[in-house]
């Protein structure tokens, strides 16, 4: 699979994946990617930002459904 690169409209800003903007029929131009780290240098601090692993957090994950696999 070809990797496809993010393009946005010179004219309106819009993000895309065609050559001509979606919204507006503007010249599209590749944008880098947003930087992405497997180790997320980030991640720490903004986990620590988020509280994670508090009962609030928790709260705020998707629920897995345990009572399906009980059966
Ligand atoms: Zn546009």
């Amino acid at each position: 699979m070809a990797r496809t690169r993010l393009q946005k409209c010179t004219a309106c800003g819009e993000y895309g994946l065609g050559e001509e903007c979606k919204d507006c029929g503007g010249k599209m131009i590749t944008v880098a990617p947003l930087k992405f780290s497997p180790q997320d240098a980030q991640g720490a601090r903004r986990r620590q930002r988020e509280n994670a692993g508090s009962d609030e957090w928790i709260q705020k994950l998707p629920t897995p459904r345990k009572g399906d696999e009980e059966e």
